[in-house]
């Protein structure tokens, strides 16, 4: 397990505390290690007088809205300058989405996050693949600053890492995780209201079009390989927004002989995001980047300028290469 490097962490809270015009941001298209994350950090900022500012690109899911003032988010971006930026769970400024300026106009700039791809592109990066969640990753460090988080930080610490785990069952869940996830608790965090409000409150709409994806998958080279889409003829016919559908490509995996799932995301017609995730041995990570993508070995993704069809047989014929007889 890597340590944290203390010398970064000091410089990180000098900065903070000769910054007065401070921006928090996430990758696109937000998951809970996001939302997480940038929350969290805001939660704990605030109560720092600074001047705040949250960039994220990309609908806020359903799940997530009682969660997060929406508020708070900047709506454009117009070359805004800020003494101090963070970029929390993003590998690369790219993933900023329509927020990517602001990193070149930043004064300073201290990157954050666990993705094993990350290529340390800000002035301060503390990068700790071996963290389950930039969440787990960001609790370590507002540790270190001996200030009691508030409930409702260490909340937004809690989800980012429970949704990063997948509660608390894949590989990158240790045993530290569990230690800190018990501080938060103690913190006051209510897991049972988490989980209801994160988990158990899918409106029917987002369950028959995660239904009409489900039937979408084909399964290939002796069901080693899942794929399924979610094509935007899905999601009009639905009346649901992408980010409001997940776990299709984790439902994939669930099929017993699985060994790498995909899904492929139609956000144009020659726009399609690739998720994947990985049972076992083949790191996934590595064909993402290929493809000018990133994440971990299990779980990693990657955009295409192409047609949902055509990616699909692009996939098809990379993974024969790992999966076929
Ligand atoms: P998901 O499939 O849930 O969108 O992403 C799985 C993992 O891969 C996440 O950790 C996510 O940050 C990373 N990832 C997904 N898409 C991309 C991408 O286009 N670029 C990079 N660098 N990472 C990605
Ligand atoms: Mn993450």
């Amino acid at each position: 397990m890597m340590n944290l490097m203390m010398n970064d962490v000091k410089e990180l809270f000098n900065l903070i505390n000769n910054s007065q015009n401070i921006c928090i941001a996430g990758h696109k298209a937000p998951d809970g290690d996001c939302i997480g994350s940038v929350m969290a950090l805001y939660e704990f900022l605030k109560l720092q007088n600074k001047k705040l500012t949250v960039c994220i690109d990309g609908k806020i899911p359903f799940n997530y809205k009682k969660l997060v003032d929406e508020e708070v988010i900047l709506k454009e971006y117009n070359n805004q300058k800020f003494d101090l930026l963070f970029i929390l769970d993003c590998s690369d400024a790219e993933r900023l989405g329509k927020f990517k300026d602001v990193f070149a106009n930043a004064t300073k700039t201290v990157c954050i996050d666990h993705h094993k791809t990350n290529q340390s592109f800000a002035d301060i990066n503390i990068i700790i693949p071996s963290m389950s969640s930039t969440g787990e990753l960001l609790y370590d460090i507002l540790k270190t600053s001996g200030q009691r988080l508030t409930k409702e930080a260490a909340t937004y610490i809690y989800i980012a890492i429970v949704t990063d785990t997948g509660k608390f069952s894949y590989s990158n869940t240790t045993s530290d995780t569990h230690r800190k996830t018990a501080e938060l608790i103690d913190l006051g965090v209510d897991v049972a209201d988490i989980d209801n409000t994160v988990y158990n409150s899918k409106p029917s709409n987002v369950v028959k079009a995660f239904i009409d994806c489900i039937s979408s998958i084909e399964l290939h080279y002796d069901n080693k390989f899942g794929i399924a889409s979610i094509t935007k003829n899905i999601l009009e016919n639905n009346e649901v927004d992408m980010g409001d559908i997940d776990g299709v490509v984790e439902f994939i995996r669930e099929i017993k002989e699985v060994e790498v799932s995909c899904v492929l995301k139609e956000y144009e017609e020659k726009n399609t995001k690739v998720s994947l995730r990985s049972k076992n041995n083949i790191d996934v990570s590595n064909i993402s980047v290929r493809f000018g993508g990133g994440g971990h070995a299990k779980a990693a993704g990657f955009e295409i300028h192409d047609t949902v069809e055509n990616t699909k047989k692009v996939l098809i014929e990379i993974f024969k290469e790992y999966l076929g007889e």
